[in-house]
């Protein structure tokens, strides 16, 4: 790749492309060669997003079109998505170092169904429900409205900078809002390709605005805008705090998204083959760099030592490699700061007692000689009062714990400050569906792993965040809801207003 052929991608602001003398430098994660550049939004772009967002929602064009005209037009967009798959895929690739494979399957080639479900959802809303005729304390009739809220701000993080993107900024869009996003300083090529696309599909200018740009800056003046009325957020734990102290200034509403440290519970009557490959696709996948992970092992004594030998053999066939090639299973971590922040963990784990069962270090190898390269890293001998057993690492880093009764094992996937997700082993369906009942996640997976699926919901217990994406539901947090109620009685003296005046009808 030679200078001339990095791109250049201007912010998205009322529909006009916007240019900034700051610029972000996205760099490809696996050798560091710069791939394209993007304009960077602060405080004073966030506030010129958050104007047009705010005359687009006013003009009615958006807001109070006919849900199937919306509906229309974000299917338009997923079509289009669907066709420019391969070139969005690049465009996320080379900013967040995932596979070609995952980035097709998973990353980008989720973003066409997943909106798609967003535009059915929009086109069969009950945005007005009468309620039942009240004849107490007058005859009257109260319909129940949902109402778009206005401007909703997307604050999206790195590892699938679109998808999540989407989860946020789709739902606002189908109910009728207009939105600002700000995606993460890192990746942002994708979020605003699409704001390209959706305006070429009709979506009206104004309506979808991206401003890139840092996140104490750009993201913190969008949680604490006063003409904002909703954020959604994914990332980590304490930037989510931090986001919900922003927002309650001015008393926005918030769904966070937030941090996890998932176990993957072995019961004892498991498949053992199946739950080999099970857990390592659930902790590896996109080199561990996924919010619900399944990053501690939790395997019964009974079994324990067979199932790490195999775990180990299957976990050392995982190539390496360029992130552009179809046979590549694992790429780069993201960034110097995640790659140096992984190896510190490393070196944690070995400082507390666990033991390296498998890499643990930087691949050798020309190739990994540049970029940002960890080789998937198996510990055995954690007890879950580590750091690495605690903390969200963020990398291809798995913990086996050992346990000895079943109740025991439930106490520990539950005994974690998270509670995103989970997923349980075990070739006995009831005895599975028992022992998810105990623990105390947003999704459990019964035999399986990152099952993400657009019509059930996806959110956390506990300090994995607050309410839910995605599911049947997915609309409401976008919404105001407003309760209009018509008097029917046609008689003043039907009216109490005699509680207060009590010679009203004199
Ligand atoms: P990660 O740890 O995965 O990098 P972060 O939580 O740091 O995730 O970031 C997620 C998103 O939050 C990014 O878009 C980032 O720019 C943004 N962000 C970071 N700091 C703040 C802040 N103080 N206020 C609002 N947004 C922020």
């Amino acid at each position: 790749m030679t200078a001339t052929t990095v791109r250049h991608f201007p912010m998205l602001v009322g529909g006009e492309a916007v240019d900034s003398e700051q610029l972000l430098e996205i760099r490809d994660p696996q050798n560091g060669e710069l791939m394209a550049t993007a304009a960077a939004g602060g405080a004073k772009e966030i506030d010129a997003a958050v104007e047009a967002a705010k005359s687009s929602f006013a003009s009615g064009e958006w807001s109070r079109a006919t849900p199937t005209h919306r509906a229309q037009v974000l299917h338009a967009v997923a079509d289009k998505l669907g066709e420019r798959l391969d070139e969005l895929v690049e465009l996320e690739i080379m900013a967040n170092g995932a596979t070609i494979r995952q980035a097709t399957g998973f990353h980008v080639g989720y973003a066409a169904p997943h909106l798609a479900f967003f535009a059915d959802l929009a086109a069969k809303y009950e945005f007005e429900t009468p309620m039942p005729r009240a004849t107490f304390p007058v005859l009257g009739q109260s319909t129940l409205r949902r109402e778009p809220i206005g401007v909703c701000g997307a604050i999206a993080p790195w590892n699938f900078p679109l998808l999540l993107a989407l989860w946020k900024f789709a739902p606002a869009l189908a109910v009728g809002n207009s939105v600002v996003v700000k995606p993460d300083e890192k990746t942002p090529l994708t979020t605003l390709e699409f704001g390209r696309i959706a305006e070429e599909c009709g979506l009206p200018k104004g309506v979808f605005n991206v401003v890139p740009g840092p996140g104490p800056e750009a993201g913190a003046r969008l949680a604490s805008h006063p003409d904002v009325g909703k954020i959604g957020f994914t990332g980590s734990t304490d930037i989510g705090r931090e986001v919900m102290r922003l927002a309650s200034g001015t008393v926005k509403s918030v769904t966070l998204e937030l941090g996890g440290k998932s176990p993957a519970l072995v019961l004892e009557d498991a498949d053992i083959d199946l739950a080999v490959d099970g857990v390592l696709y659930g902790c590896m996948l996109y080199s561990g760099q996924i919010c619900e992970s399944m990053t501690r092992l939790l395997l019964p004594d009974s079994i324990h030592d067979e199932f790490v030998e195999r775990l180990v053999a299957r976990a050392s066939t995982i190539q390496l490699g360029d992130t552009r090639d179809w046979e590549t299973d694992m790429g780069p971590v993201v960034s110097a700061k995640q790659h140096e922040r992984i190896l510190g963990y490393i070196a944690s784990g070995k400082e507390e007692g666990a033991t390296v069962a498998l890499g643990g270090g930087v691949p050798k190898g020309e190739q990994f000689e540049r970029g940002h390269w960890i080789e998937p890293t198996i510990f055995t001998g954690v007890r879950n009062d580590m750091r690495i057993a605690r903390e969200e690492i963020f990398g291809p880093v798995l913990s086996v714990i050992r346990y000895g009764s079943e109740r025991e094992g439930i106490e520990l996937a539950n005994d974690t400050p998270y509670g995103l997700a989970s997923s349980v082993w075990s070739s006995d369906n009831s005895h599975a569906l028992e022992v998810a009942d105990k623990i105390q996640a947003g999704s459990v997976w019964i035999n399986d792993a990152h099952q993400i699926n657009c019509e059930v919901p996806f959110g956390g217990y506990k300090q994995s965040g607050v309410g839910r994406e995605l599911g049947p539901h997915a609309l409401d947090p976008y919404t105001e809801v407003k309760n209009v109620h018509l008097d029917l009685s046609g008689r003043r003296d039907a009216r109490p207003y005699d509680v207060l005046l009590s010679h009203a009808d004199d």
